[in-house]
């Protein structure tokens, strides 16, 4: 008999390959799927022999049950299943069931049973359950041949002790681990293709998140941070909610070109970014700050520029981009459905007083001297004491 609720076999990346504190990722893991799912109410969430098993009412779209759990990190891979008694009888008419609404829906011809038998004790062997299945489904589905090289569907039938289970599909999810197990960092938000998808890997590992971002209103707009606000929202769809912390940074920007040379600007902004983005981090738990910098993309990121933004904070600097081409780092935005915002054309704050030549190999002695000439220490703080708080809801 096929069950009432539809199954879910979710099968969990890494967390799997870890030794002692495998039930606690596993433990985590449960968690985020059931904070991810807490919309369909008597949605049940269980671990079973190293695996998740997802267990919802007919009533909701299995379809929108892939795509949530699919979200979550830690997640390899999604089967939605056919769940049975572990009985060679009844695990026969579930796969015919099951045969008959794929070649319904699906068109499907010709098909091939892959049996497993993780209950050893079970008392008949793989192959010998793969045949008969696969006779049973013959006879139950008239229209059906086999073909073990090519088949339309190929039918797994997972032989467990309680239960059994009949799928056919392995949606990919993204691997990674579980929110929460890695700490929180904090990430320097703009409104570019590359910030986010560093904010989007660093959470794949199991890092919370929390933004903060700079503007330099009014010479930048307010649709360019109701921009940044949309990306952000994007990004909380995999990492859940969190706060963003929004500073105007225009008071440093017109200090620093009134009193440093031009060609120095983008570097000294970069490094103010970087105290204050480390100020705020510490005010709030963030053991890392993260930021979406490539090397040689532009002038702020040579390699000089670089050591040279480092040397601003004691905080560790996570680059998660920073050895990716641009086209790699587009192809995740496209799959993450952040690429179309970050290439909305509004401005950022970098882009206000962008020198003409700017410093590409900055010395660190010269930029102090610079730097002499402007109450940092002071300036930093009020910057983080006028931040404005709001808090990043997942984007529907
Ligand atoms: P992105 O595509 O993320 O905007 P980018 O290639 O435009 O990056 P830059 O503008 O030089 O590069 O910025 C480098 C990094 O500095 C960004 O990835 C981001 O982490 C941080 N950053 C830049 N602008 C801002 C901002 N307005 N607010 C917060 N962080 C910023
Ligand atoms: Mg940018």
């Amino acid at each position: 008999m096929i069950e009432d609720r539809n199954t879910f076999i979710v099968r969990c990346g890494e967390v799997a390959l870890k030794g002692l504190n495998k039930p606690y990722f596993e433990r985590m893991l449960v968690d985020r799927i059931k904070r991810a799912l807490k919309k369909y109410p008597g949605i049940e969430v269980k671990r079973n022999e190293g695996l998740i098993f997802v267990r919802a009412q007919k009533e909701f779209d299995a379809d929108l049950i892939v795509g949530d759990i699919s979200r979550v990190f830690g997640v390899a891979s999604i089967s939605p299943a056919v769940e049975t008694v572990s009985d060679m009888d009844e695990i026969g008419q579930a796969a015919v069931e099951y045969m008959l609404r794929l070649i319904e829906k699906k068109g499907v011809k010709t098909f091939k049973v892959d049996a497993k038998r993780a209950d050893k004790n079970f008392p008949v062997k793989s192959p010998d359950i793969a045949k008969t299945i696969g006779a049973k489904v013959l006879i139950g589905c008239k229209v059906l041949k086999v073909d073990v090289h090519n088949p339309d569907c190929l039918l797994f039938v997972d032989v467990r002790k309680d239960k059994s289970y009949i799928y056919e599909q392995k949606i990919s999810g993204f691997g990674g681990l579980p929110l929460g197990t890695n700490g929180k960092g904090m990430i320097l938000l703009s409104g570019g293709i590359d910030s986010p998808v560093a904010a989007w890997l660093m959470a794949k590992r199991g890092m919370l998140i929390e933004a903060v971002h700079f503007h330099s209103y009014p010479y930048t707009s307010e649709r360019a941070r109701e921009k940044v606000v949309d990306l952000a929202g994007i990004v909380a769809g995999y990492c859940g909610r969190f706060k963003m912390h929004v500073i105007n940074l225009l008071p440093i920007q017109e200090l620093i070109v009134q009193n440093c040379p031009e060609e120095e600007t983008t570097i000294l902004v970069r490094r103010f970014m970087m105290k204050i983005a480390e100020k705020v981090a510490q005010e709030t738990d963030c053991c890392m700050l993260i930021t979406g910098e490539n090397l040689g993309q532009v002038a702020s990121q040579t390699a000089e520029a670089l050591v040279v933004t480092d040397q601003s904070v004691q905080m560790p600097v996570m680059r998660p981009l920073i050895a990716m081409d641009k086209v790699d780092i587009m192809d995740i935005a496209k799959n993450i459905g952040t690429f179309e915002t970050s290439i909305l054309p509004y401005e950022d704050c970098c882009t206000v007083f962008l020198p003409k030549h700017p410093a590409t190999k900055p010395k660190l002695a010269k930029i102090l001297v610079s730097e002499s000439r402007l109450e940092v220490e002071q300036l930093v703080a009020d910057a983080v004491a006028s931040k404005e708080t709001i808090t990043i809801y997942p984007a529907e």
